[in-house]
C-alpha cells in the first residue's frame, strides 16, 4: 500500500493541490536525494500549491491519473537488484505517465531503471522498466565520482552537482542529454553528455541534491505539473519573482572554489 511520507501543513489554505509519487522512496535515497522532494514542496508552496508526497514501493501499483509529478531517487546496487524483478507492476502506467508528457525526475539508480537494462558492478545484468531507450553498463569498481557542471543549450542554463556512480549510461537517438559536460564525468565519462531529457522527463546522475542546487529545474517540474492540472493559461509567479534574493554568481563562486581546491 502506498503511504504519505510528507505533506504540506494546512493544505486547505492553498489554492492548488499537487500529488507526487516517490518511487521506491523507502529503498532508494542515496546521498540525500530526498532533498529533491523537499525542494519540490518548497517551490510548490511558494506557488500557492499544497503538495502531498506518497511512497510507491514493492508490491504497490502506480496510478498515472492520480499523480501529477513523479520522483525516483538513486540507489545502491544491492537495493536495485531487489527492486529490479518487481518493476512489472508499475511499468505500463509509468510508461503512460512519461509518454503523456507528465513531469518526472529520475536520479542515478532511478534514471538507470527507466532504461533498457543495467549491468551491476558485479557484472550481473538486471532488468529495468525498458520504458526509455538508454541502457547502462558496468564500470566495475571504477566509479565516476566528483563535482560536475553541465550546460543545457535549449534552456541556456548551467547545472551543478556531485556524481557518484559505477554505471555508464548511453542514450538512445530519441533522448536528449540534460546537458553537455563542462566539468566532470557525466553519463559515461566519454560522450561529453550528462543526464536525459525526454518530453517532460528528466534524468541525471547529479546528487547534491540536484534540485536544491539547480532550482530552475524544480521550478520547471512544478509549474509543468500545475499547468497540466489547472490549465496552460494559469498565471504563476516567475522564477525571478520567487528567487529575487538568490545571487547565481554566489553559487558559481562556491563551485569554483571547490573545484580549484
Ligand atoms: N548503483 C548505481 C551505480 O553505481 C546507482 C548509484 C546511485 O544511484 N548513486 O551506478
Amino acid at each position: 500500500m502506498t503511504y504519505i511520507s510528507l505533506q504540506t501543513e494546512h493544505p486547505e489554505q492553498y489554492r492548488y493541490q499537487l500529488k507526487v509519487a516517490h518511487l521506491f522512496g523507502d529503498l532508494m535515497n542515496t546521498y540525500g536525494d530526498n532533498g529533491n522532494i523537499l525542494m519540490l514542496k518548497y517551490i510548490a508552496e511558494k506557488l500557492n500549491a499544497a503538495m502531498t508526497i506518497e511512497i510507491v514501493s514493492l508490491g504497490d501499483s502506480f496510478d498515472d491519473q492520480y499523480f501529477d509529478l513523479t520522483f525516483w531517487g538513486g540507489g545502491q546496487d544491492y537495493e536495485q537488484e531487489i527492486i529490479s524483478d518487481q518493476l512489472e507492476a508499475i511499468t505500463p502506467p509509468l510508461s503512460r505517465f512519461i509518454e503523456d508528457g507528465k513531469p518526472m525526475l529520475a536520479i542515478c539508480g532511478g534514471y538507470q531503471f527507466l532504461g533498457q537494462y543495467y549491468i551491476l558492478a558485479s557484472g550481473k545484468k538486471i532488468p529495468t522498466t525498458g520504458i526509455l531507450g538508454h541502457y547502462t553498463v558496468s564500470g566495475g569498481e571504477d566509479r565516476i565520482i566528483g563535482d560536475v557542471e553541465i550546460h543545457n543549450e535549449e534552456f541556456n542554463e548551467s547545472y551543478y552537482g556531485f556524481e557518484n556512480h559505477g554505471g555508464r549510461t548511453y542514450l538512445a537517438d530519441n533522448e536528449k542529454p540534460l546537458g553537455k559536460v563542462v566539468y566532470g564525468g557525466g553519463n559515461n565519462g566519454s560522450s561529453g553528455e550528462e543526464g536525459l531529457h525526454y518530453k517532460n522527463t528528466f534524468g541525471s546522475y547529479f546528487h547534491g541534491p540536484l534540485l536544491s542546487r539547480n532550482a530552475r529545474i524544480a521550478y520547471r517540474l512544478v509549474t509543468t505539473a500545475l499547468k497540466q492540472k489547472y490549465g496552460e493559461e494559469l498565471e504563476l509567479a516567475s522564477y525571478e519573482d520567487l528567487f529575487s534574493n538568490l545571487d547565481d554568481k554566489e553559487v558559481m563562486k562556491d563551485f569554483k572554489r571547490k573545484v580549484e581546491e
